[in-house]
């Protein structure tokens, strides 16, 4: 490496660890589950994304096993090229009959769904509208895109239809936003948000990563949460999270799909996902629709520690979700109040800048439908006590 390369890495090490934000990765030995190992520590996990607990689910891992048995692990190539499975369809047909949906397309993962709908949708001539504490994986997707680009305010919306008033004319308008926010756990207002589109003459695009298995009577996410599935035009969510296993999809009409498989890049230039992966995600997605008993054990689970954290004394923002955040601002204070919970047996990892903005670093929770009555006490009593030392509550 050359000598300013060196220099350039070390100052910026040096600079992040100055300022409490230097990160490092953990290592997790055994399966993901709401118990887990790190570093040699059995600790509770409160800091998945494994909402239902599927990630180890003995059901999926047979499904995986029984795919390698029969298709190998390797789809070879490209969808495009010779990768395209029998497992890949089967996901594809099943994921756009649980969403009602015309179409499904399944990604790789959900970074590389967003960046690749956006992208090859939108240009220079077009405008996206999009909440300003969309995923940075929307955020990539529009900057690679060169589509102008308005951010208004976190669930503003009246800033927006001011926004969407303003706005010059031009070829394509789209709103995109998350359906449930991953670092605030809050919901974007789908209700209001498909009026202004219709008034406006906009699409909607939405990415219910957090929300599908989640959200709605049926899991489907957000959109059938507030029932309006029938006025989302792009319909994007990730297989990684409640799902339990690992990919993304889009739905929506035949055409969108047909346009997908035509012009999205990061669906093109890119091998096809193994096949047991997407014979996991079908598996799972089986699950989601036949056990809806799993989905409000996890909603007794999110009342049950919302309820406590905030009767102590937390700010635990405006969480309407799974997803609770505890807002303590500065980072130092939030990575302190990790390590103490770690010594008690309790993982959850403090959210930093710039995951989150400035000043509003965070300890970020997140619920199990697995987790017991009396994990979640010991995860209370604990907060209590480590939130009075720090002089939080
Ligand atoms: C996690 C997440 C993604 C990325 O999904 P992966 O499958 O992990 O790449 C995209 N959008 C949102 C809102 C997310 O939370």
């Amino acid at each position: 490496m050359t000598q300013a390369t060196e220099t350039f890495l070390d100052q910026t090490l040096v600079d992040l660890q100055r300022e409490g934000l230097k990160r490092k990765l953990r290592l997790l030995s055994g399966a993901q589950s709401q118990k887990i190992t790190i570093e040699g520590k059995e600790v509770l996990n409160f800091c998945s994304n494994n909402y239902l607990g599927l990630a180890d689910d003995e059901r999926i891992r047979q499904a995986a096993i029984s795919c390698i048995e029969t298709d190998g692990f390797g789809s070879g190539a490209s969808r495009l090229v010779c990768g395209n499975m029998t497992a890949h369809e089967q996901l594809e047909e099943s994921i756009a009959e649980f969403k009602g949906t015309e179409n499904c397309l399944v990604f790789s993962t959900g970074y590389m769904a967003n960046v690749g709908i956006i992208a090859c949708l939108f240009g220079r001539d077009d405008i996206i509208f999009s909440d300003r504490l969309n995923h940075a994986s929307i955020i990539d997707g529009v900057q690679l895109s060169q589509a102008k680009w308005k951010r208004y305010p976190h669930r503003d919306m009246n800033a927006l239809e001011e926004m969407l008033e303003d706005s010059a004319p031009c070829r394509k308008r789209c709103i995109i936003t998350d359906s449930v926010f991953s670092m605030d756990g809050d919901l974007a207002p789908l209700d209001q948000i498909v009026v202004l589109a219709k008034k406006y003459d906009c699409l909607v695009m939405i990415d219910e990563a957090h929300a599908i298995g989640v959200m709605g009577k049926n899991g489907k996410g957000l959109a059938e949460h507030f029932d309006v599935e029938d006025k989302i035009d792009i319909q994007m969510g990730t297989l990684s999270k409640a799902v339990g296993t690992f990919g993304a999809y889009c739905c929506g009409s035949n055409k969108l799909i047909s346009y997908l498989i035509n012009k999205a890049r990061s669906f093109i230039y890119t091998t096809g996902m193994p096949p047991s992966t997407a014979a996991a995600s079908l598996k799972a997605i089986e699950i989601i629709k036949s056990t809806p008993q799993r989905r409000e054990q996890l909603w007794k689970n999110t009342y049950h520690l919302n309820d406590a954290l905030k009767n102590m004394g937390f700010d635990t923002m405006n969480s309407q979700t799974p997803i609770i955040p505890i807002l303590v601002k500065d980072p130092n204070v939030a990575v302190d109040f990790s390590k103490r919970l770690f010594e008690w047996g309790i993982f959850v990892s403090a959210i930093r800048p710039p995951t989150v903005p400035q000043n509003t670093a965070r300890l970020r929770l997140t619920v199990m439908a697995t987790h017991t009555g009396e994990q979640i006490n010991f995860v209370c009593e604990q907060f209590k006590a480590i939130g009075k030392e720090l002089c939080l509550i």
